[in-house]
C-alpha cells in the first residue's frame, strides 16, 4: 500500500495501572492464527468485558486473549472493578467436570491418557490441601497459638475426601458420559438399523461368522431444536432478523422470495422454523491410509434459516443431523433413502406441529436441501453425473445439445411437477423399459423427500455458488483466459514463470494470506479436463486480483479480457447478499452475454456453466443464494478429521463421531451460539492525548485501544484494513482503519478515503487517501467485512467479491 501513512507502533504492555481493563494482553504479532481465536477452554473469561470495565455495547460477547503473566499484577485493585471479576462460586466437583471436559473436547485426550491425567490432577488437589494445611500451621504458631489443624480435623483424610469429592462420578468413561448428560445435556445418539452383513474370517486357524449391524447414527431433531430455541442466544438471533436482516428493498433472505409465499406453512406460522438440510461425503481418514475411501461417511447436518447469516456462518449453529457409512447409502446397498426416511419423518412432525420436550409447540418446514451437485441428486433422485442426458434438475435441457449451447432460461424446457409425476409413474410402472425411462427423463426414483408437504425436489434444490460458480464457470473462465494469453495468442504478454512470480509477490494482506494461490501449473492449465489444483478460495482471491495483475499488460477491450471481467461480475452479484430486483434482470441478461460470447470465443458449455442460467429464477424464488452456500458448512468437516486423526478409531466411526459431536456441541453452546468476539493486546488512553480526542466521548475521558479485534468472525487490524461506510454517487465510501477503540464502545477510528472512481478494466476502485479523520461503529458498516489496498500502478486498489451498495 504504497501511499498509506507508517503504521503507528502500539504500546506494549507495560506495568498495570487502575483503570487497565480487566484483561491482559498476548504478546503483540502473536495473533494471527483464526484458531488462536478460539477462547480458552475451561475459562469463563467472556463475562471479562461485560462485567468489568470493558463493557462493549455492540457486542457483549467479546472476550481477550489472556495469558497468566499479569493475572496477579500489583497495582490493581478489586474493589474498582477492573480487574477480572472472580470466577463465580460453584461445585468443585462441577469445576473438575469442567477440566474434564477440556481434555475430551479441546485437547482431544484419549481415554487412557485421560485416567493418568485425572490421577495426576487427584494428586495435586491432595498435595495442595496438604501444602495449604502446613501454611495454616505456620500462621497459627506465628501468632502464639497453640491450636494445631490436625487437632481439629485430619488432615490426610480430608485431603483424600476432598480428592475424592472432587472427581466423584468422573472415573470412568461411562461415569463422564452420564455426568455431561446430566450437566450439560448432551443429546443420545439413536441407531436407526438399515441391515445386516455377515462376516466371514479366520482366527486361529477356525473360520468364524459374525452378524454386523449396518445403521444411520441418528441425532434426535426435536432435542437439538428444543435446546437451540431455548438457548439465550436464540432470543438474539431472531430479533436480529426481524429488525435488521430482512430489508424490504432487496432480496436477502429466502423470506423475500416467491417460494416462501407459496409456503403454507409459513402462511399459517410465520414464525415457523425454516430447515435448511446440507448433505456431504466426508473423507475422514487420510488418503494414504489402508482404511481410506472404505470409511468414507456420509454427514446430514441441518440449521435454521431463522438465524441470521451473519450468525450461521458460525459453525456452532450448524448441528449434526445423522452420520452413515457413505458406502450403505449409495449404489447397490440400501440407497440414500434408506438414511432420509428417519430424516423426513421427524420433518414430517415439524410441519403438523410438535412438542419440544420442554413442551414448546413449533412448527417448522424443510425449505432447502444444499450440497455438491452429486450429492443433491442423490438425495433428489436425480439421474447423478453430468454426463446424463438430462444433467439438470431444473430443466429437460439434453447434454449433447442444450445444456451446450443454452445462454438464457427456456421456459419450454422446464421440468413441471406433473410431467414429473407422469415421468415417475412411467418409470415406476414399465417393466424392463424403466431404465430407458429413466435416462431419458434423468431421474432414478422419487425421493422421499416429496412426502413432506412444502418440499418438492423440482424446487429446493438450490444450485450452491461454491460448487457451481468458484469449482466450475469461474475455474474455467480463468483457465481459458490463462490458456489464451499464455498459449495462444502470437505476441505473448507474459509467460507462466512471470505470473507465478507475480502471484507469489503480489502484496496480499492478513486477510487474504490463508488463500493465496499455489503455483499455477502448465499442465493444469492446458488440459480443459483437469482443475486448476486450488480450493474454492484460493481461486476466488486468484480471480479476483487477477486484473490487478495482468490488465496493464494486456489490451483491456480484447474480448477474451471483458468476456473474463463479464464472469467476474456474474459472481459478484451471485455472492452479494443485499440484491435488489433490478440487479436479478442485469444478472440475466450479463450471463446470457457471457455465456454467448464465451461460445463463440471456446467453443461448448460444460454443464455447470448452464446451471448459471437458472442462477436469476433461484435468487427471485429463494432471495440470494449466499443464504444456501455450502463453503461454510464444509469447515464443519475439520473437526471430524482432527479427531480420528488424533484418536486414530477406526471401529464404527459414524457412532464415535456423532457421540463425539454431541459433546463438543454441548461443550461449545454451553458458553454461547455465537461467534466470541475477542481483541488482541490493548492500551489505556486518555482522551485528551488522542488524536481522535474530539471526535469521541468516554466516560472518565478514558478508553481503550487494541491492536486488533476480531467481531462476529470478522478481524480487523488497524492500518491494514479499509471498511465500507457508506455509498456515494453509486460508489462505496472506504475508510481506512487507523485505531480499534474497544471500550466504553467499539468504534473505529479511521483515515477518510475518497473513492475516485472504478477502473472497469481491472474491476477495482481507486482509493487514495485524504487528511481527515472520522469515527464509525460497527453498525454504520454497509457490509460486516474488510477489505485491503494493493498498488496498482502509482494508485492504491481495492478490489471486491461482492457488489457493494447492490451496484454491479
Ligand atoms: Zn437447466
Amino acid at each position: 500500500m504504497s501511499n498509506n501513512p507508517p503504521a503507528k507502533r502500539l504500546r506494549s504492555s507495560g506495568p498495570l495501572v487502575n483503570h487497565r481493563p480487566p484483561v491482559e494482553c498476548i504478546e503483540e504479532g502473536d495473533s494471527a492464527d483464526e484458531d488462536d481465536l478460539e477462547p480458552d477452554a475451561g475459562n469463563d473469561h467472556e463475562s471479562d468485558f461485560s462485567d468489568g470495565e470493558l463493557d462493549v455495547s455492540y457486542e457483549p460477547h467479546v472476550t481477550t486473549r489472556s495469558s497468566s503473566a499479569s493475572d496477579s499484577a500489583p497495582g490493581v485493585s478489586s474493589s474498582s472493578g477492573n480487574v477480572r471479576t472472580a470466577s463465580k462460586s460453584c461445585d468443585v466437583n462441577t469445576v473438575a467436570g469442567n477440566f474434564v471436559l477440556s481434555l475430551h473436547e479441546k485437547c482431544f485426550v484419549s481415554q487412557s491418557d485421560r485416567k493418568e491425567v485425572l490421577d495426576d490432577a487427584k494428586l495435586l488437589v491432595k498435595e495442595g490441601i496438604k501444602k495449604f494445611a502446613e501454611k495454616v500451621d505456620s500462621a497459627l504458631k506465628s501468632q502464639g497459638s497453640k491450636v494445631r489443624l490436625n487437632d481439629i480435623l485430619n488432615v490426610e483424610k480430608y485431603a483424600s475426601s476432598t480428592c475424592y469429592d472432587t472427581f466423584k462420578n468422573l472415573e470412568t468413561k461411562s461415569q463422564q458420559a452420564k455426568f455431561f448428560k446430566d450437566t450439560i445435556g448432551v443429546t443420545d445418539v439413536k441407531r436407526i438399523p438399515l441391515g445386516k452383513v455377515l462376516l466371514r474370517g479366520r482366527k486361529g486357524g477356525v473360520t468364524k461368522t459374525k452378524v454386523i449391524d449396518q445403521e444411520l447414527i441418528y441425532v434426535p431433531l426435536e432435542e437439538t431444536v428444543d435446546k437451540m430455541i431455548n438457548h439465550p442466544d436464540y432470543k438474539f438471533f431472531v430479533e436480529n432478523t426481524q429488525s435488521g436482516t430482512c430489508n424490504s428493498e432487496y432480496l436477502d433472505c429466502y423470506m423475500k422470495g416467491s417460494l416462501a409465499k407459496e409456503n403454507k406453512i409459513l402462511r399459517e406460522h410465520p414464525d415457523a422454523l425454516r430447515f435448511i438440510l446440507y448433505y456431504d461425503d466426508v473423507e475422514v481418514l487420510s488418503p494414504l491410509k489402508s482404511r481410506a475411501g472404505k470409511q468414507k461417511v456420509g454427514a446430514f447436518y441441518i440449521f435454521l434459516d431463522n438465524i441470521p447469516l451473519q450468525y450461521r456462518s458460525c459453525l456452532k449453529v450448524i448441528c449434526l443431523l445423522g452420520l452413515v457409512n457413505a458406502n450403505l447409502i449409495k449404489g447397490k446397498y440400501y440407497g440414500m433413502d434408506a438414511a432420509l426416511e428417519a430424516i423426513v419423518d421427524i420433518l414430517k412432525k415439524f410441519e403438523d406441529g410438535i412438542q419440544l420436550p420442554s413442551g414448546t409447540k413449533v412448527y417448522g418446514t424443510l425449505i432447502a436441501v444444499i450440497g455438491d451437485n452429486l450429492g443433491q441428486h442423490c438425495m433428489g433422485g436425480f439421474k447423478e453425473g453430468f454426463t446424463a442426458t438430462r444433467c439438470c434438475r431444473i430443466c429437460m435441457a439434453r447434454f449433447e445439445s442444450e445444456i451446450k449451447t443454452m445462454t438464457k432460461e427456456d421456459e419450454k424446457l422446464l421440468r413441471t411437477k406433473e410431467d414429473y409425476r407422469q415421468q415417475i409413474d412411467k418409470i415406476q410402472t414399465s417393466r424392463g423399459k424403466n431404465e430407458k425411462f429413466s435416462t431419458e427423463y434423468g431421474l432414478n426414483r422419487e425421493s422421499c423427500l416429496n412426502k413432506l408437504d412444502t418440499f418438492h425436489v423440482l424446487e429446493n434444490f438450490p444450485y450452491d455458488g461454491m460448487h457451481c460458480l468458484l469449482e466450475g464457470a469461474l475455474s474455467l473462465a480463468v483457465k481459458k483466459v490463462l490458456k489464451h494469453y499464455l498459449y495462444d495468442v502470437k505476441e505473448k504478454p507474459f509467460t507462466l514463470d512471470w505470473l507465478n512470480q507475480a502471484i507469489l509477490s503480489f502484496d496480499f494482506d492478513y486477510s487474504e494470506t490463508r488463500d493465496k494461490a499455489s503455483e499455477l501449473k502448465e499442465d493444469f492449465i492446458k488440459d480443459d479436463s483437469v482443475s486448476l489444483h486450488q480450493s474454492a478460495a484460493q481461486l476466488w482471491l486468484l480471480a479476483t486480483i487477477l486484473p490487478l495483475i495482468l490488465s496493464p499488460l494486456i489490451d483491456c477491450e480484447d474480448v477474451h479480457w471483458t468476456n473474463y471481467l463479464d464472469m467476474l461480475e456474474i459472481c459478484r452479484i451471485v455472492f452479494t447478499v443485499k440484491i435488489p430486483l433490478w440487479l436479478v434482470t442485469y444478472l440475466q441478461d450479463l450471463i446470457d452475454g457471457y455465456l454467448s460470447k464465451f461460445i463463440s470465443l471456446y467453443g461448448n458449455l460444460i454443464p455447470k456453466q448452464h446451471f448459471l442460467i437458472h442462477f436469476p429464477s433461484q435468487i427471485l424464488k429463494f432471495g440470494s443464494l449466499m443464504n444456501y452456500m455450502c463453503l461454510r458448512c464444509e469447515a464443519n468437516h475439520k473437526y471430524y478429521k482432527r479427531l480420528i486423526s488424533v484418536l486414530t478409531a477406526y471401529r464404527n466411526i459414524p457412532l464415535f463421531l456423532a457421540r463425539r459431536d454431541q459433546l463438543h456441541q454441548a461443550y461449545l453452546w454451553k458458553k454461547t451460539m455465537r461467534h466470541e468476539s475477542t481483541c488482541g493486546p490493548h492500551k489505556s488512553v486518555r482522551l485528551e492525548f488522542a488524536y481522535y480526542g474530539n471526535l469521541v466521548q468516554a466516560p472518565g475521558n478514558e478508553l481503550v485501544e487494541s491492536s486488533w479485534l476480531d467481531l462476529n468472525g470478522v478481524k480487523f487490524k488497524p492500518e491494514h484494513c479499509y471498511v465500507v461506510v457508506g455509498l456515494k454517487d453509486y460508489l462505496p465510501v472506504f475508510a481506512f482503519v487507523k485505531t480499534i477503540i474497544v471500550h466504553p464502545q467499539v468504534a473505529f477510528v479511521c483515515q477518510d478515503v475518497k473513492t475516485v472512481g472504478r477502473n472497469l478494466h481491472a474491476g477495482c476502485f481507486i482509493v487514495p487517501l485524504t487528511n481527515g479523520i472520522s469515527v464509525h461503529r460497527p453498525e454504520d458498516m454497509l457490509v460486516h467485512s474488510v477489505f485491503h489496498a494493493h498498488s496498482f500502478g502509482n494508485y492504491s486498489a481495492i478490489v471486491s467479491k461482492s457488489c457493494l451498495g447492490g451496484q454491479p
